[in-house]
């Protein structure tokens, strides 16, 4: 599938326009469904749709998204769940519609994990593996009052393949990744820093781009990227240009 993440400062509220952006140049990547999640003062913000990336779009005309400084996007390649409105991602996690998240790839112990929830009393409203996870990291977030502390903790139940971005209300300006056997990369803007699937995510913008290794952990905010392994110890991207001329 393909995922979009973008991080940029209070005087430039653009997140939604370069997320639609990046999304239009990954939707190559899958056609069930496509959606978009912001940080919206409290809470956030969803809107998604089946079927390809247009269908999304008029539905933001028909129900618009404030701007804001943060923002993740996909367009699905469904594996679990069929490809319908209420399992296209991000997916949001807890009770207070505090956290979303988005998924590339399977989570193959889902099925064991979300009996658990399911025992906690967590109402599910898709049939994604995915949406174990959203509920997992705002469970964490609740406990260590951090997203990138939060998804530490959830990766390390997690079996399969998989990259996966999360934002939370509660810490607007930041946009978490985590990756294995799955791809992503991270964008740096002079204002503004990105995550993609591939830098077509974020080729209008910048050049400048970190590949991150195996079993990694990426937080970026307006000011950089700060990267971790899975087992918390500290790790650096391998900074690169990007010299193919994705204009066409
Ligand atoms: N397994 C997830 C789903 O079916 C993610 C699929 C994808 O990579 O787009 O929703």
């Amino acid at each position: 599938c393909g995922i979009v993440g973008y991080v940029g400062r209070s005087s430039d509220a653009t997140a939604l326009d370069v997320v639609m952006e990046g999304l239009a140049r990954l939707e190559y990547r899958g056609y069930d469904s496509a959606g978009v999640a912001l940080v919206d003062g409290d809470h956030v913000e969803t809107r998604k749709k089946s079927g390809k990336l247009a269908n999304l779009v008029a539905e933001l005309e028909a129900d618009p998204l404030p701007a804001s400084t943060t923002g993740i996007g996909h367009t699905r390649w469904a594996t679990h769940g069929g490809p319908t409105d209420q399992n296209a991602h991000p997916h949001r996690g807890g009770r207070d519609g505090k956290l979303a998240l988005i998924h590339n790839g399977i989570i193959e112990n889902f099925h064991a994990l979300k009996q658990g929830l399911l025992a906690d009393g967590v109402v599910f409203t898709s049939e994604t593996d995915t949406e174990v996870v959203a509920h997992l990291v705002a469970a964490a977030y609740e406990r260590e009052h951090d997203l990138t502390a939060a998804m530490r903790a959830v990766v390390a139940h997690l079996e399969g393949a998989f990259t996966l971005l999360a934002i939370h209300a509660d810490q607007p300006g930041v946009v978490v990744g985590a990756r294995r056997n799955s791809p992503l990369v991270v964008g740096l803007g002079d204002d503004a820093n990105y995550l993609g699937s591939d830098v077509a995510a974020f080729i209008g913008h910048t050049r400048h781009a970190l590949e991150l290794a195996q079993d990694q952990i990426v937080t970026i905010t307006p000011d950089g990227a700060s990267v971790i392994n899975f087992d918390g110890t500290p790790a650096e991207g391998k900074a690169y240009e990007v010299t193919w001329d994705a204009a066409a």
